[in-house]
């Protein structure tokens, strides 16, 4: 048995890098523990992750805001608080706010992410808000 108390203070945040676009906070829930890890991610307006998939699937809680999410090969979907995703394992797709509005999202991620590359301007901006 673990026992995890919520982090504080975010893990990670700031603008760009590896894994983002945009200005993401991230707040671990509980570290990679037999094969799951569990985050709660807020995305600032424009925010979203690179393309990226989870080797055995991943759950998103919405739990504040609004957003988009898109699998490969696929339109965007809006996504409010309350919605529940489950992405299958190894879909590429990416996650984030809309253009106007913040998106914060529990995440249940299990196995390893691969993560590939950032979401273009024009993909980003076929969303409907
Ligand atoms: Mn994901």
């Amino acid at each position: 048995m673990k026992i995890v108390s919520p982090n504080e203070e975010p893990a990670g945040s700031g603008r760009g890098g590896a894994t983002f676009t945009g200005d993401v906070f991230t707040y671990v829930t509980m570290e990679y523990t037999d094969g799951a890890a569990v985050t709660n991610v807020c995305f600032t307006p424009g925010a979203r992750t690179h393309w990226h998939s989870h080797e055995n699937g991943q759950m998103l809680l919405v739990l504040a805001g609004r957003g988009w999410i898109q699998s490969q090969g696929e339109t965007a979907h809006v996504i409010h608080a309350g919605d529940t995703v489950w992405v299958p394992p190894n879909e590429s797709h990416w996650h984030g706010a809309t253009k106007i509005s913040y998106m914060t999202h529990k995440a249940i991620s299990l196995g390893n992410t691969k993560w590939g590359d950032e979401v273009s301007e024009s993909d980003y901006g076929k969303g409907v808000d």
